[in-house]
């Protein structure tokens, strides 16, 4: 064989392998970088070398702050939480109750209803029911031992994770085959109330770590160090309107809605105050919101067991007694502008139904109409009316959370680290509060907590680039999913965009989507990728990849018929 021959054989046959080497590190670098699957497999285990004989201060006690003071246990000796909301550390906060009675709530279209009281007034979706991802369930098991056994105890539900969405009227096709090929089903989920999963937290971290300090006081200022680059203490104003200052060694801002963070900083260096200020995007996507609570009617069970859901799993339809959503309809707001879902919590069944500057059904009747009017490709199928006329024995007895959304913010943290102390740091809604549409706020919080996590096996808080890392992780990891919000939302015409952005930002990722919506009803591959994204398993990255920008491409030139 001549020479040269024989060298392109050998070139052609090391080129496999190497393309294959070099496609799997990629993949292993997207995995790391923008989900935080890798940090979740030392999440929960001792710190290496011990704990630092260290101090972390974090300001606010909902759900990532108590995340957080469960991962700050494993390498701090000293963690305190600080949360205003005298209730949220009670017993009561625990164990229950949870709600202290209901009110009557007219409305100015004359419709009355009935909504739960409740002491957790600092949250405003405290009533809201809300869906998790399976990511969270992972980081739950990974942190606290008990978690089946509590979520057992409480009766809470959990099952695997499948939303029976409904894009535009398409239904996803979800992964079944994948798992049960392996002799397993999809990865599970909780199925409960926000208020029960925050009791829940608070049970499991009060039991891990007892050596936990609560104090009751609101964080006001921070104090620096002489040359600036480090929070050295937290000053909280408690109970007895004094003001005590807690000495750190890092300071993380869990405190939602409020972002304080930005403001104690403004405070605290008054220098940067207008650029830190510019460090905070805002957009007003007009969601309006409302959800039914509904106790289970009797037999619900055997005759919920009668209606046939269409499902992926061996059976082709749902085992309703195994499944604990049953619908979920997702939109686009080219389309129309509403949403609709059902599922079950541990006290019965919910119904949410809202969407962009949407009317907001308060009662049964009402969330039938709305069902109806809602337009897509496919119609909403016939079952969902069945599931709803079984609730009618319990019509009177719904109470309802109404909601408007009229803030979605980021503030970009990670582009501030040459003006930010080095061991101030920020997760939750503190840092991104989304569009709750897709209901990720919490697991989103949970990957901000395993990113701290991550970040403090190799960095220590002392680390002049602590912080700096790991808000540079955590934007990685979430920017995705702010992205993805607002440009839907962009499309909806009563949003008002982010000042200085215009409603045509996004375009080209809309169309994208719209595609993609419709693949992932009729590819189980590409179906498959986007639910491990949607689960927080998966980069987004893998949505674009070469073979499925081609089968977009493919199916916006041959679009499949509705
Ligand atoms: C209507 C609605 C529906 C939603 N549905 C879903 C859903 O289905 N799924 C989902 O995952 N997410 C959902 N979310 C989002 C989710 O509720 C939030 O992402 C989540 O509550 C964020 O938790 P957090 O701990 O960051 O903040 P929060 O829960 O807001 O808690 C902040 C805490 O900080 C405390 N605090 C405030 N100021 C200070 C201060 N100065 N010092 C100390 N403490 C302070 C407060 O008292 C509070 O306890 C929804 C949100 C809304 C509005």
């Amino acid at each position: 064989m001549p020479k040269t021959l024989q060298i392109v054989g050998a070139l052609a046959a090391l080129a496999v392998p190497t393309c294959l080497l070099a496609s799997r590190a990629y993949r292993s670098y997207l995995f790391r970088t923008y989900t935080a699957t890798r940090d979740l497999l030392s999440l929960g285990k001792p710190r290496a070398g011990g704990k630092l004989s260290a101090t972390a201060v974090i300001c606010g006690g909902s759900l990532a702050g108590l995340m957080t003071a469960r991962v700050c246990s494993d390498h701090f000796e000293r963690v305190i939480v600080v949360e205003p909301e005298a209730w949220a550390l009670s017993d009561a906060a625990r164990e229950g109750p949870l709600t202290t009675g209901t009110r009557t709530v007219e409305t100015e279209r004359g419709v009355s209803y009935t909504t739960a009281t409740h002491k957790r007034t600092r949250v405003y979706q405290y009533l809201g029911y809300h869906v998790y991802q399976a990511f969270l369930t992972l980081f739950l098991r990974a942190l606290f031992p008990t978690f089946d056994k509590t979520v057992e105890e409480r009766r809470l539900l959990i099952a695997p994770c499948d939303y029976n969405l409904h894009i535009v009227g398409r239904r996803m096709l979800y992964p079944y085959k994948e798992y049960e090929t392996r002799g397993e089903t999809l990865p599970p989920a909780l199925f409960t109330t926000r208020r029960s999963l925050e009791a829940l937290l608070r049970t499991l971290v009060k039991a891990a770590c007892p050596h936990i300090e609560y104090i009751h006081g609101t964080a006001t200022d921070l104090k620096l160090s002489t040359d600036g680059r480090r929070v050295t203490a937290v000053s909280v104003r408690t109970d007895s309107a004094t003001v005590q200052d807690l000495q750190c060694d890092m300071v993380v801002d869990c405190t939602g809605n409020t972002q304080a963070g930005l403001k104690l900083l403004a405070r605290a260096i008054p220098t940067a105050s207008d650029e830190l200020q510019k460090l905070r995007v805002s957009y007003d996507p007009k969601m309006y919101y409302s959800g039914i609570e509904y106790p289970l009617p009797q037999n619900f069970e055997e005759e919920l067991a009668q209606i046939e859901i269409p499902s992926d799993n061996k059976a082709g339809r749902m085992d309703t007694g195994r499944h604990k959503h049953y619908f979920t309809w997702g939109t686009n707001p080219s389309k129309d502008h509403r949403t609709l879902f059902i599922t079950r919590w541990e006290g019965g069944v919910y119904v949410g139904a809202g969407g962009w500057n949407s009317e907001t059904p308060l009662n049964l009747q009402e969330m039938r109409e709305y069902a109806r009017a809602i337009k897509g490709d496919r119609p909403v199928p016939e079952y969902v009316f069945k599931i709803l006329d079984l609730l009618e024995p319990v019509a009177n007895e719904g109470e309802v959370f109404e909601a408007k959304i009229n803030s979605c913010s980021r503030i970009f943290y990670e582009r501030a680290h040459a003006i930010l102390p080095n061991n101030f740091i920020a997760h939750g809604d503190s840092v991104m509060r989304l569009n709750p549409r897709f209901g990720e706020g919490i697991t989103k919080s949970s990957v901000g907590a395993t990113t701290l996590d991550g970040t403090l096996r190799s960095f220590s808080p002392f680390n002049a680039n602590f912080g700096r890392t790991f808000l540079r992780r955590l934007a990685d990891r979430s920017e995705g999913l702010w992205d993805a919000a607002k440009l839907t939302d962009y499309g909806a015409e009563t949003t008002i965009p982010a000042k200085g952005e215009t409603r045509n930002d996004g375009a080209f990722a809309r169309w994208y989507g719209s595609v993609l919506n419709r693949l992932v009803a009729k590819d189980a591959e590409v179906a498959s990728t986007f639910y491990h994204v949607g689960m927080f398993l998966a980069p987004s990255a893998l949505l674009s990849t070469p073979t499925v920008l081609g089968k977009v491409l493919l199916e916006a030139l041959f679009p499949t018929p509705a």
